[in-house]
């Protein structure tokens, strides 16, 4: 297979690059996962590395399994793929009787409970807000490098804002350390922190790993954390076999302790290193480009160092729409519609996505597309996983897999065992007829479609319960759903590195985009990436939209998002109503792009329309146009197809 047919001139010195330090900082939509998965599969085919040299870190699992899938598609399977989370429990698990003694420790079950007893202990607020509010404070201390010890004088050097008062945090903090360490059990941040301690530390240990492991890529290098740069570190070594590809305007995970400094410096940490940058965008329509370039310009602050532009280089699609709505439920029709007038058309459902900025938007969405009788999935499935019969499941499976120790019994495959397991929480032979128990089964065989895909796609490294188990928790912690086909609902960080053929950016309100906490500078510029990482999700079509007031908590008013302003066409632009003369489609209230005197205009932003009555209306006034004025609203279509019908305003 020619490894380099298919590339650009900027690609291909990435992948041409002898074994040794790689950068390639571009944006969106401009190839840089499809570069190293060409890289990797040309240090293959070359002989520079064998596969079980190299170890590939990308963000989220489903980008590691497709990632798994391309390199296979290449010709070399067997590439280990993984999120750092899953990597350094894997190497963990084989390390840990060796360099701590024993089995390694499971991962906190229930952390929130953990926090709330160490809560509890400082006098510290315990209600849900507070808990989840200190668990993330104690994340990002870690992901920060952050001890208990150190923590309030960080804070204060940081200047950070501290969901309690900071001593507090540190003392909670320090009990949750101390309970956790008591009880024996590792939360998420630990699996990095003691894999970097194990190699740091233990020579032999280090010796072997760095024996084996001699070559490392990185995805989406700008959302690394200090604790993932350490243990980065940690894996090389001193030694310079890393390729990193990175966008600094989607750095979205600030907040989670993520910074783009790595990626940025990358040229000053290793002087000798090769720096492609790549500016040709394969992704999306010219349409597409030319806003995510405008949301690019608009950044200020650390993003604004790397002003990237984008040139797009596929043909022209359908113009980007921006629609306004009256209320959350009323867009979330528009999107339904759309989506079901599109798949009638022959789009495929899982060509498209609805995204939006926080899951609990998700809800309304759920309620339209199913009304509309569209099938859907969620990313960051929170649902899925929080079941009670997956959460049983899990714990079965982990357990099962403490007693595997890493082996499986003679002559059962990885599917047959998990089957065995889930027996006993309910996965009968036969479905149980419709009801709570056949949901419950039906979640337990999704689990078992997950171990049928993990043994497809782990082709030389044996797939094991312990991967399973791996999996399923990078899951549950990501909040990924089993996939199914169907419409994509998902928040804007879970879409990172992710395409759709057609994607609503839906909740384009101040308030959601940015989100009320936002407050600093800082703050705001990576609600603005995120909008920019969401625009540029959108291969063909892209429907931004948003709704004046939101149906709960009252019907307060709210603002179009101000990242708006500069890329909705001027007749929207801060005008929620049509000024005299202008008219609006009454289906989705877009202005029209044809003047007001005529009477046939084009609305762009309605493939269809499901209103029947106007659909009558168009009727009568085709088989008459004489009886035009005797038709309330006036006619928009296109093609011959009707698109809209759309009322003059005053
Ligand atoms: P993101 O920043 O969103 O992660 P990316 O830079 O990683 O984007 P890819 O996902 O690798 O971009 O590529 C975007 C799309 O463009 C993919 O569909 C990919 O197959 C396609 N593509 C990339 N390079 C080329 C090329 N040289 N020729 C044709 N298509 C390409
Ligand atoms: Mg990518």
């Amino acid at each position: 297979m020619d490894l380099l047919a298919g590339l650009d001139d900027g690609q291909r010195a990435a992948v041409l690059a002898p074994s040794g330090p790689v950068c390639v900082l571009a944006g969106a939509g401009t190839g840089k996962t499809r570069t190293i998965t060409h890289r990797i599969a040309h240090l293959v085919a070359t002989g520079a590395h064998p596969v079980s040299e190299i170890l590939a870190v990308t963000f989220t699992t489903r980008a590691a399994g497709e990632m798994r899938i391309r390199l296979r598609d290449l010709g070399v399977p067997g590439v280990q793929a993984r999120t750092f989370h899953s990597a350094a429990l894997k190497q963990l698990r084989y390390f840990w009787p060796r360099a701590v003694g024993g089995q390694l420790w499971p991962v906190v079950e229930n952390k929130l409970r953990l926090v709330a007893a160490a809560a509890r202990r400082a006098n510290a607020g315990t209600d849900a807000a507070t808990l989840r509010d200190l668990a993330s404070e104690i994340e990002w201390s870690k992901a920060c490098l952050i001890t208990p010890d150190t923590y309030v004088a960080e804070v204060a050097r940081r200047r950070r804002d501290t969901p309690v008062a900071a001593d507090l945090v540190g003392k909670v903090f320090a009990n949750y350390e101390k309970a956790r360490v008591q009880s024996e059990q590792l939360d998420f941040d630990d699996l990095l922190l003691h894999t970097c301690a194990v190699l740091e530390e233990d020579e032999d240990v280090a010796r072997e790993f760095r024996a084996r492991y001699r070559c490392f890529v990185v995805d989406e290098y700008q959302d690394v954390t200090p604790l993932q740069q350490r243990l980065l570190g940690a894996w090389l070594g001193g030694r310079d076999q890393l390729t990193v590809v990175g966008d600094a305007n989607q750095t979205i995970y600030s907040f989670a302790g993520a910074s783009p400094t790595h990626l940025l410096d990358f040229d000053r940490t290793y002087p000798n290193a090769t720096i492609v940058r790549l500016e040709r965008d394969y992704r999306s329509t010219p349409q597409v480009v030319t806003l995510a370039n405008r949301v690019i310009a608009a950044a200020q602050g650390q993003s604004a160092r790397l002003r990237l532009k984008l040139t797009a280089v596929l043909p022209p699609g359908p113009e980007a729409t921006f629609t306004e709505l009256p209320d959350e439920p009323a867009e979330a029709r528009n999107v339904a519609e759309k989506a079901a007038a599109l798949i009638a058309a022959g789009q495929p459902a899982s060509g498209i996505a609805v995204l939006y900025r926080i899951n609990a938007q998700s809800e309304v969405y759920e309620k339209a597309l199913s009304d509309a009788g569209v099938p859907y999935l969620i990313r960051g499935g929170e649902r899925f996983f929080a079941r009670p019969e997956v959460r049983q499941a899990l714990t079965a499976l982990r357990r099962a897999s403490v007693a595997a120790d890493g082996g499986l019994p003679e002559g059962r495959t990885l599917v047959d065992v998990v089957r065995a397991v889930l027996a006993d929480v309910g996965l009968t032979e036969e479905p149980p007829a419709a009801g709570a128990l056949r949901d419950r089964w039906e979640s337990l065989l999704a689990l078992v479609g997950v171990a049928e895909d993990l043994a497809a796609l782990e082709s030389t490294v044996p797939a094991d319960l312990g991967a399973l188990v791996a999996e399923l928790e990078q899951r549950a912690e990501a909040q990924h759903a089993p996939s199914v086909e169907g419409v994509t609902l998902a928040s804007l960080h879970a879409a990172k590195g992710l395409e759709w053929d057609v994607v609503f950016l839906v909740g384009l309100t101040d308030g959601t985009l940015p989100i009320q906490h936002a407050e600093s500078p800082e703050e705001i510029e990576e609600e603005r990436r995120l909008l920019y990482v969401g625009i540029t999700r959108a291969r063909t079509r892209l429907a931004l939209s948003w709704a004046l007031s939101r149906a709960e908590g009252g019907r307060r008013t709210r603002r179009r998002s101000r990242f708006l302003t500069g890329l909705a066409p001027e007749g929207l632009a801060g005008a929620t109503r049509a000024r005299p003369g202008q008219s609006r489609c009454r289906m989705c209230n877009g202005v029209l792009t044809a003047p007001a005197e005529i009477k046939i205009g084009r609305c762009e932003n309605c493939p269809s329309t499901a209103d029947p009555a106007l659909v009558d209306a168009l009727r009568a006034w085709r088989k008459d146009r004489s009886a035009a004025s005797s038709v309330p609203a006036y006619v928009v279509f296109s093609d011959a197809t009707l698109l809209a019908i759309a009322e003059r305003r005053p």
